[in-house]
């Protein structure tokens, strides 16, 4: 199919270029000042393009429609209405309104809300996000929307990111005509490299923690692991490769720009990028290729494992959030080598620096996961900790201007620099090295946020990063208001400097994954939240709920029901593992072991009546390890099930929460061991689910 790319690009998408084609002139310009001004739509204006819409979704066989919309669990909704209206005479017509497109109702008591509504007034609104383009999936015309309550709280993720959006929008505006430009138009640029494991689906039908859990609650590491690094950018197998050339065609079809496909480091491992687009469609299209990765697998035999540790001592899966801001489309990340915009730059950099060390807390947060727990932390991923990696140049400068250096630094590195008439160092391009290990890296022209996890939605990582920054820009702006010129630039200099020095302690250019660091980290004042339930309690910090009340990002109710999800999300899924766990060693294990016991005793038994004489003792000592495994995996799991049942029980979520941290994981972490040391003891014969060996090397 790849030799006609750019006809199937965008052919399932009611893009700008349909629009134009299709709509009534007046019409088309009426929509692109809501897209592109934010201006109110006008429901006339919305009755012309439903038609409009349909029309074209029918020619493309589309017999349904949908607000497609993310709440917040789970990554997206969608329920089909279809287009049909019978009349009279027992033909049907096909119908879809501007009232249908702008807003939905649907049956949303089920969603969670964290207290937001009560069931008895359990509604919730959907509404449409012109500024995401509707599109076709399986005969479905999708309307991305927003999902709020009846009182216009937000119920989903999609509606404060697109808050943050506007707000960053509005504080670069400030700032920029600081530097004499006039407003413009301004996004925020994301990027979301998405990793994922693809194992074939007979090995996903035997193991009931994948299939329930999405992650392996057993299994010893394979003979083979990702030491030879031959499986990172190695040569794809050809089922693989037909599951990616499908995936690529289906997402090019939904204007979905994929970029670049290779293996990654963990046998199994593979990783997707797209090129970076405007926040909020860039989100959408994550989360859309994200389901198409899941859906087309099994065109293939395959399964796709978005879970951040499916496998024990085999790297994870992240979701690298790469984000900057552009001016009407010109990166402003981007150094530069104009002296004038340089101080912009830098300006823009130390508001960064500023919102991620204050922020902290919240961006760990927005990360935080049952699954991503396992991952960060474990050597494969960024601890943690939340720090920045600006690279040797860019730390170099930030040292100077902190120090008052900046003419030792000019030497030292022979560039001009001369803060004082505004001629700051030119910077090279892609000047940073490659630290694999920061959470939050500069790399060149943009901010690579490492931390999230492969199956997060990344919308709320994006509010903060997005909400927080504005913070910064707002303070920068209000200091700066009414000058102009020289004293302008001295004044900025001197508020870069003062607000390096805060916040110089989130700056870290060394190894994350290194004990050192943990130390250091502790001894700056960084937060280091191991677990969800550490991560989570800071949503209902002061200082957290009034940076977004502030910028009318979220509201304290809203924040305050998220908190909520969070928690129960965590608490439920820690639940069924624990469920699914106990299962596995009474149905599977414990019967797989006996039996195998039983053989070894028979035989045993057999061959000492023939050869009384022979020395058994390797056979008595397996004998041995399997009782004494069977002993232990008993106590363990009386322990878990004990301990989850008393745990499940608490009411308060938060203490239930750290419960289930701090005593029932670490309970299935033992029970877990148990069982694994018994993998390579029991015969292959009688052990009841595939190996990792089995699992992770198929072709
Ligand atoms: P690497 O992570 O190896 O540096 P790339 O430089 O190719 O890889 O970029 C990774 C991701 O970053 C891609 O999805 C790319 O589109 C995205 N990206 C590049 N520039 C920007 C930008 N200005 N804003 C947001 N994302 C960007
Ligand atoms: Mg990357």
């Amino acid at each position: 199919m790849s030799e006609n790319v750019s006809e199937i690009y965008g052919s399932l998408v009611f893009n700008e270029h349909v629009m134009a084609e299709r709509l009534p002139s007046v019409t088309y310009k009426a929509l692109m000042r809501t897209i592109q001004g934010g201006e109110p739509l006008d429901i006339e204006v919305a009755n012309v393009v439903a038609h409009s819409m349909k029309e074209w979704a029918i020619e493309k066989g589309a017999t349904h429609y949908t607000h497609w919309f993310q709440p917040l669990t789970g990554i997206t909704s969608e329920k089909h209405d279809s287009f049909l209206d019978p009349i009279a005479d027992g033909r049907a017509l096909m119908r879809f309104s501007g009232k249908e497109l702008i807003k939905s109702e649907p049956d949303a008591s089920s969603f969670p809300n964290g207290g937001l509504r009560a069931t008895f007034e359990a509604r919730g609104y959907t509404a449409w996000d012109p500024t995401s383009f509707a599109f076709i999936k399986d005969e479905v015309l999708c309307i991305p929307t927003a999902f709020c309550s009846y009182t216009g709280e937000a119920l989903d993720e999609k509606t404060p990111l697109l808050r943050s959006c506007l707000v960053i929008e509005q504080q670069v505006n400030r700032v920029l005509a600081l530097f004499g430009e006039v407003e413009q138009r301004i996004d925020v640029t994301v990027g979301c490299e998405q990793e994922y494991f693809l194992i074939s689906e007979e090995s996903y039908r035997q193991r009931l923690d994948l299939m329930l859990t999405n992650r392996t609650l057993f299994g010893y590491a394979p003979c083979k692991g990702q030491e030879l690094e031959e499986h990172y950018f190695g040569a794809i197998r050809p089922t693989v490769n037909e599951f990616m050339k499908e995936l690529d065609d289906e997402l090019w079809k939904l204007g979905i720009p994929a970029k670049t496909k290779h293996n990654e480091v963990a046998p199994a491992q593979h990783e997707l990028a797209p090129i970076f687009e405007q926040a909020n469609r860039a989100i959408d299209h994550n989360l859309l290729t994200m389901e198409k990765m899941r859906m087309l697998a099994s065109h293939h035999g395959l399964v796709c494992l978005q879970h951040e540790k499916p496998f024990k001592g085999i790297n994870g899966s992240g979701k690298h959030d790469n984000w900057s801001l552009s001016a009407n489309g010109k990166n402003l990340l981007e150094p530069g080598d104009n002296p004038i915009e340089n101080l912009r730059f830098l300006v823009l950099l130390t508001c960064i620096i500023e919102a991620v060390d204050e922020y902290q807390e919240l961006l760990r947060m927005s990360v935080a996961s049952a699954g991503n727990d396992h991952r960060l932390g474990a050597q494969e991923a960024p601890p943690a900790i939340v720090s920045i990696y600006l690279g040797e140049e860019l730390s170099a400068i930030v040292d100077a201007l902190v120090n008052d250096h900046e003419s030792e630094y000019a030497s030292a590195h022979k560039v001009a620099m001369d803060l004082g008439v505004s001629t700051l160092p030119a910077f090279l391009k892609d000047n940073t090295d490659r630290n694999r290990t920061s959470p939050f890296a500069f790399t060149g022209n943009k901010f690579e946020f490492r931390m999230p996890g492969s199956s997060c939605n990344p919308s709320e990582a994006n509010t903060i990063l997005n909400t927080a920054v504005a913070k910064g820009l707002k303070s920068f702006a209000d200091a700066m208001q009414g000058l102009e010129g020289e004293p302008f630039e001295r004044e900025a200099i001197a508020w870069i400097k003062k607000t390096l020095r805060d916040h110089e302690r989130i700056i870290f250019d060394g190894n994350g994954y290194s004990a050192e660091w943990e130390a250091e980290a502790a001894r700056r004042g960084l937060a280091n939240k191991r677990t969800t339930a550490d991560a989570l309690p800071c949503l209902l910090d002061r200082k957290n709920i009034d940076l977004f009340e502030e910028f009318g990002v979220l509201n304290e109710n809203e924040i305050r029901s998220r908190y909520e999800v969070k928690l129960e999300k965590y608490n439920k899924l820690i639940n069924i593992e624990a469920r699914v766990m106990k299962r596995m060693v009474r149905l599977l294990y414990l019967p797989a072991i006996a039996s195998y016991a039983a053989e070894v005793a028979e035989n045993l038994w057999k061959v000492k009546a023939v050869l009384p004489e022979s020395d058994l003792t390797p056979q008595e000592t397996i004998l041995r390890k399997l009782t004494e495994g069977v002993k232990a995996i008993n106590g363990l799991l009386v322990e878990l099930d004990e301990t989850h049942h008393e745990v499940r029980a608490i009411p308060d979520q938060q203490e239930c929460a750290n419960q289930n941290a701090n005593r029932v994981v670490p309970i299935m972490e033992k029970l877990r061991a148990e069982v694994d040391n018994l993998e390579i003891v029991v015969s292959a014969k009688h052990w009841p689910v595939p190996s990792y060996n089995e699992i992770l090397f198929y072709d």
